[in-house]
């Protein structure tokens, strides 16, 4: 799998989009200074995504990545996608945790068969439609020619009303007695 399409698809994935807010006001100490002990500076570049009021987030994402990946990831980034980086390392992480052995791709694996498993449903309901509408052009092309041998002048709702009284009462009948 490429890294490239990972991230495109994350990037586009609103669950992602609603993890990197920005907090607007920048508190100090960040939660990764505090958890690695060390001074935040007044241009902590972790700081803008991991607030004191979230340290999980930290911890999960150092737990995988390590405090020296993120920050390079992150000065290797233009400021305005440092947000998404740092919520998809948080993103990745969970999973990577979750499930050690696939991590991210478990989870779209997962999504992809169930994708697949819907669309073999959904192929199934449209022949189901299409056996359905033989069906009924069937019935009524019967409707229509019994109407027409019939004696009385019925239009072809009144016929299939008709028909669908006779039939049903013939169909229930046995079910009375
Ligand atoms: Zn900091």
């Amino acid at each position: 799998m490429e890294n490239c399409d990972t991230n495109t698809t994350l990037a586009s994935n609103s669950l992602l989009s609603s993890l990197s807010v920005t907090p607007q006001v920048v508190l100090s100490p960040c939660a990764a200074c505090k958890i690695l002990r060390r001074r935040c500076a007044q241009k902590c570049v972790l700081a803008p995504y991991f607030p004191p009021t979230q340290p999980a987030k930290f911890i999960i994402a150092h737990r995988v990545f390590g405090a020296s990946n993120i920050i390079k990831f992150l000065q290797e980034l233009e400021e305005s996608e440092r947000a998404d980086a740092a919520s998809s390392m948080v993103y990745e992480a969970t999973a990577r945790l979750r499930d050690p052995i696939y991590g991210c791709a478990g989870a779209i694996c997962h999504l992809q068969n169930q994708v697949n498993e819907l669309e073999a449903q959904l192929a199934k309901a449209q022949a189901e439609i299409v056996n359905m509408q033989v069906q009924q052009t069937n019935l009524m092309n019967l409707i229509c020619m019994e109407a027409a041998q019939s004696p009385q002048e019925l239009s072809p709702q009144q016929s299939l009303d008709n028909f669908y009284e006779e039939n049903t009462s013939l169909l229930w009948e046995p079910l009375w007695t």
